[in-house]
């Protein structure tokens, strides 16, 4: 086994690494600036108690570096991809803000956010929230398609499960997307966006 401590984002995203060969650590490099202006963005009329998210692609290109690009406004509940990406460039997945009204940081992905994820084909998913960013990734073992319905159900449930354990809505939605990425088969690495991201969880 051949365990990397730390490897660039641009390089995880040349191919799906299996469980076993992933890094103990990701540095998110130049990106790690162009996320936290989106972010700055998604919180610039906070005072005036709005929020909006911002998301945007990641492809990699023919050279192996890794772009944002596309990167769209949606509104306090969500924000639509547009996961075209130019014809030299790979789609690997997408990145997206949780901003709320009320300034809570730290809130990793949604249900709705991990179904998108597998089911969009997506190789990694990069919320960042306050300086807070996680990251899920797909494995070999992760299904191709998951019902979209059954997985936002079941995150809700355990969600408030986890909730009424005397957790914060944080870590309550922490622990819960640690249930989804083990029946899912997914990796899950978290961090600040100036450090480097701490591998989690792998299957
Ligand atoms: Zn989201």
């Amino acid at each position: 086994m051949n365990v990397r401590n730390q490897v660039s984002l641009a390089a995880l995203c040349q191919e799906l690494p299996k469980s076993d060969d992933l890094p103990a650590g990701i540095d998110l490099g130049p990106l790690a600036n162009e996320m936290s202006k989106l972010w700055e963005r998604s919180i610039r009329d906070i005072d005036e108690g709005r929020v909006t998210e911002w998301g945007a692609v990641l492809a990699l290109d023919s050279k192996g570096n890794l772009r944002l690009v596309n990167a769209v406004e949606g509104d306090s509940n969500g924000v639509m991809i547009n996961a075209a990406v130019e014809e030299d460039c790979t789609f690997v997945g997408t990145f997206h803000t949780h901003p709320y009204e009320d300034g809570t940081t730290g809130m990793a992905f949604t249900g709705a956010d991990i179904a998108s994820m597998i089911n969009s084909g997506e190789r990694i998913a990069i919320v960042q929230s306050g300086e807070y960013v996680f990251a899920c990734l797909r494995t070999p073992e992760t299904p191709p398609s998951v019902d979209r319905l059954t997985l936002v159900s079941w995150f809700n449930t355990m969600c408030r499960r986890h909730f009424a354990d005397m957790m914060s809505k944080q870590e309550a939605t922490l622990a819960t997307n640690l249930d989804m990425c083990a029946e899912y088969r997914l990796a899950f690495y978290y961090g600040r966006v100036f450090g480097s991201l701490r591998k989690v969880y792998v299957p």
